[in-house]
């Protein structure tokens, strides 16, 4: 391929992960992922070793001018002066450590908190929630760090956490939240929300009576299902209606 066809492609790709990253942020807001707080972050789809996510900033109002660059070790690429989160050694961590992971979130969505806290493991109890995957970790910073801010704003923190999650989908923060990884925006979406969903209705169901959670095949079969090309497009154009780019 000449060379300016090929940079005149990478440009694109860049322009395409980044206009899904601020949808993305408008979307997990508009869907109560995250508040004020949290982010998404994607992996340079040129750069391995590098990746993007807004400057510190509530999702809700992220635009394009917001994208700051980082190396996985969490140094701003550009000399932007504002300011980053302090929790992005999150993404970099796990970035470092899951080659197939290309999307990150970091959310507190209400409804997963309680999952941090007692000894009931989260699993999938419909089929939407089967992309969370068959087992979700939860991470107490208390383990290794002690008493902190709660915050996971080192890179040592970022990895003890990447470390939990391993090759899963899905790890609770004790007290704090979770992180979702998948290989593109529109799955680690799907499972940020899928997440909390479950959540949400393993409590409802537990108020009732046992909860018959799905099985192993059910998760394998369904996730697979869900995390192809045509079930993501179709959710992530709902999920751009809702979130009022509809025809964008
Ligand atoms: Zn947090």
């Amino acid at each position: 391929m000449p060379e300016d066809i090929g940079a005149a492609h990478g440009a694109e790709a860049i322009e395409t992960v980044l206009t899904q990253l601020v949808m993305a942020n408008r979307i997990l807001a508009r869907e109560d992922i995250i508040d004020g707080f949290g982010h998404v972050s994607v992996r340079h789809p040129l750069h391995r070793d590098r990746y993007f996510l807004s400057r510190s900033r509530s999702p809700e109002i992220v635009t394009r001018d917001d994208i700051m660059e980082f190396t996985l070790d969490g140094e701003q690429v550009s000399n932007d002066p504002r300011n980053p989160y302090k929790e992005r050694h999150i993404h970099g961590a796990i970035y470092k450590e899951r080659p197939d992971v290309n999307a990150v979130t970091h959310h507190h969505a209400r409804a997963v908190l309680p999952f941090t806290m007692v000894d009931i493991p989260l699993r999938p109890m419909f089929h939407m929630a089967s992309v969370i995957g068959t087992e979700v970790p939860v991470w107490d910073s208390q383990d290794e760090f002690g008493d902190t801010n709660m915050l996971v704003d080192t890179m040592e923190m970022g990895h003890a956490l990447a470390r939990t999650l391993g090759k899963r989908t899905v790890a609770l923060l004790r007290g704090h939240g979770a992180v979702c990884v998948a290989s593109n925006l529109k799955a680690v979406v799907m499972v940020s929300i899928g997440l909390r969903d479950n959540a949400a209705l393993v409590q409802s169901t537990l108020a009732l009576g046992k909860v018959k959670y799905l099985t192993d095949g059910e998760i394998e079969k369904s996730s697979k299902m869900l995390l192809g090309a045509m079930p993501l497009a179709r959710a992530w154009d709902y999920w751009v209606a809702r979130a009022g780019y509809s025809g964008l």
